[in-house]
């Protein structure tokens, strides 16, 4: 049976293949638009925005 998960992406809509290793917690890249997803559930599989660590943490 075959136990790939897919996801969708909050930013673009597109789908994406969650690998069935992946954890909670983990940061993927969507394929499609590039935005970074944090997997937040993998039963069932859930993904997020992850918070960019572009912008500056300043002080
Ligand atoms: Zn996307």
């Amino acid at each position: 049976m075959p136990t790939t998960m897919t996801i969708e992406c909050p930013e673009c809509a597109a789908g994406a293949e969650l690998r069935p290793d992946a954890m909670a917690g983990e940061v993927l890249q969507c394929p499609d638009c590039g935005v970074e997803l944090e997997v937040i559930s993998v039963s069932p599989p859930q993904v997020e925005l992850a918070p960019t660590v572009e912008e500056d943490w300043g002080e």
